[in-house]
């Protein structure tokens, strides 16, 4: 069972700021916030005005000249944003699918969501046509369009779209790609994932779901750690032969895809979709896989000899280096409304609302999908999942989210076009809260906690530069090879994540075959290099957050970063606070802080 009832903490915080009492509610409220029941009449309401408003837009602006008629084209946007800002088009579907992020079992909600998204996509297809007709002009007619003042508000959607547009097919051809992408990729998806987070292992006389133990690998004592991954890796191996199925079928389905498009690379159409460069995410790869590795496998030798060993187990890496602090939630919540309150009023006021409406859903349980997120959508209350242990990385973990929560409630103010954002700013946003949790406990610390402390900052910014960075090698690997041999066993999948696992934690780390079978269920190889954002994200509030410990007058800069939204390139979201990602260097030292860490932390063990 999770530690619900934890024991007293040895961690002593004292909040700076004056922190309002709060009843808070520990599951999300989906009948008050969505709908009543999957019965309510409501949804289908809901649906059939979707349906009618896609249809009626698609009449009134099909047949017309709207692409080279510049005040027909200003109000087609405007209505079309209006669309894009009507929170009950989306409603249905949203609350199905945070039904079944609480429980994977949850049939009725996803045959649901099949049905609901077979009729939304049916009308959304019917307005296909207004981006491909806009993506037809030519250059000269898109420059003059870019140009007109009644289309300001409309000048960054347009220029994507216009990016966008150069790999569009015909509005048949994607029709067709629409309708068969659920049984090509997320059903295969789905289905792993389905098959991790129910099925149990035994541990201690007791049955627990596979996401969960997981979970309780990094608290379990140093040798029961193995022990536990080995029960889990049994699983795995067995859970590997339809996963290897899975894999080639859905790299398959997006490598002819990407081919049909005309995107050069396996990471082209991820980094235009991320409003990114592929220079940029090429700089980011060569400085982590080079500069970034030799710290991480640097490290683990020292953390090898530091735990008295030779070598490490692999599901011994995040060992911690003393005694592990145990923060229970309500402590974990005291921490996080400190830190907001006193770096922004507003962040701790956001924060405080979604802990009392419900809007966070904190425990494990069987059959919750693992790990953490946050889901934000236009009009809708934001909602965060996390499966709460009581250890210092749920705290981090409960930040990190947090981070993604206040910075989609900030850019909430802008258009509906404009209130998302790259998931690169949106790993900026998370990892800078974190950064910010982090600096204000250590700040507190004792000298021997402290110790602990930047020992385990260490190995998440390990977890996310460099790990990550491995996984997008992983992915790239996968990519190349089944479209060069034709696919790949499930055994080659796991001797590929072997050797890229080995690739940034060196030899003091023993990674065997048998690790290499975490493939099946590190669901985010499966998002098309999606990793690389979590490196990227870190390394910028890394530069973000040691710029606001030097001067916190700097939130001004980090306010206007999380206002920003998707209103830009992601390249001038960080040009505007002072951060140049154009330059290969910029990658390089916003390695410094780690370096120097490392060095630290070895300094402060030599005494021991
Ligand atoms: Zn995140």
């Amino acid at each position: 069972m999770p530690s619900k009832k934890p024991k007293t903490s040895s961690f002593k915080y004292l909040p700076s700021t004056n922190l309002p009492k709060l009843h808070i509610q520990e599951t999300w409220d989906l009948k008050s916030q969505y709908y009543k029941s999957d019965q309510d009449p409501q949804i289908e309401k809901d649906i059939a005005l979707t349906e009618a408003t896609f249809l009626a837009f698609a009449k009134k602006w099909r047949k017309k000249a709207f692409a080279t008629n510049v005040k027909q084209l200003a109000e087609a946007l405007k209505e079309s944003e209006l669309m894009a800002g009507t929170a009950t088009f989306s409603k249905p579907l949203r609350y199905f699918s945070l039904r079944t992020a609480l429980n994977t079992g949850d049939t009725v909600a996803d045959k649901q969501i099949s049905l609901i998204s077979r009729r939304l996509r049916k009308a959304s297809d019917e307005t296909l046509f207004f981006a491909l007709n806009l993506g037809k002009l030519d250059k000269k007619s898109q420059g003059k369009l870019l140009k007109e003042t009644a289309l300001a508000p409309y000048r960054y959607y347009l220029n994507r779209l216009f990016a966008g547009a150069a790999h569009h097919l015909t509005e048949a051809e994607e029709k067709i790609i629409g309708l068969k992408s659920s049984q090509a990729y997320g059903r295969w998806t789905d289905m792993t994932d389905k098959i991790v987070s129910q099925r149990h292992i035994t541990w201690k006389g007791q049955s627990i779901a596979l996401p969960e133990a997981m979970e309780m690998i990094n608290v379990q004592p140093f040798t029961d750690k193995e022990k536990l991954w080995q029960n889990i890796v049994v699983e795995l191996r067995q859970i590997s032969e339809v996963a290897e199925h899975e894999f080639n079928a859905i790299i398959t389905d997006v490598r002819t895809e990407d081919e049909l498009r005309g995107y050069k690379k396996p990471y082209s159409a991820t980094a235009l979709g991320y409003q990114d460069s592929e220079a940029s995410l090429e700089n980011l790869v060569a400085a982590v896989s080079n500069e970034g590795f030799k710290l991480s496998r640097d490290f683990y030798k020292a953390k090898a000899k530091y735990h008295g060993v030779a070598t490490l187990n692999y599901s011994q890496r995040n060992e911690s280096a003393g005694a592990s602090v145990l923060i229970p939630f309500v402590q974990a919540v005291e921490v996080c409304r400190d830190v907001f309150y006193s770096v922004h009023t507003d962040y701790g006021q956001i924060f405080d609302e979604m802990l009392t409406r419900g809007q966070i859903d904190v425990w494990p349980k069987a059959g919750k999908t693992g790990g953490a997120f946050m889901s934000a959508q236009t009009g809708h209350p934001i909602n965060v999942m996390l499966n709460h242990v009581t250890d210092f990385k749920s705290l981090e973990t409960l930040a990190h989210e947090m981070g993604h929560a206040i910075h989609a409630a900030r850019s909430a103010e802008n258009s509906p076009f404009y209130d998302g954002h790259s998931i690169i700013t949106a790993e900026t946003a998370s990892t800078l809260f974190e950064n910010l949790v982090f600096d204000a406990v250590y700040n507190q610390a004792d000298a021997a906690t402290k110790t602990v402390m930047l020992h385990d900052r260490i190995l998440r910014d390990i977890s996310t530069i460099q790990r990550q960075i491995a996984f997008f090698n992983v992915e790239l690997e996968i990519h190349e090879t089944i479209n060069r041999d034709g696919g790949m066993s499930g055994d080659e999948l796991a001797s590929c994540m072997q050797k890229h696992l080995t690739s940034y934690l060196g030899t003091a780390v023993h990674v065997t075959k048998d690790d290499g079978y975490s493939y099946v269920y590190v669901s985010h190889l499966r998002y098309g290099f999606y990793v690389y954002s979590y490196a990227y994200g870190l390394l910028m509030s890394n530069l973000m957050a040691t710029h606001y410990q030097a001067d916190t007058a700097y939130i001004a800069k980090i306010d206007q970063f999380l206002r920003a939204g998707e209103t830009k390139l992601v390249k001038d979201i960080y040009r505007d606070i002072g951060i140049d990602i154009t330059k290969p260097d910029t990658f390089t030292s916003a390695l410094a802080r780690l370096k120097a860490d490392i060095i630290d932390w070895k300094k402060l063990i030599a005494k021991r």
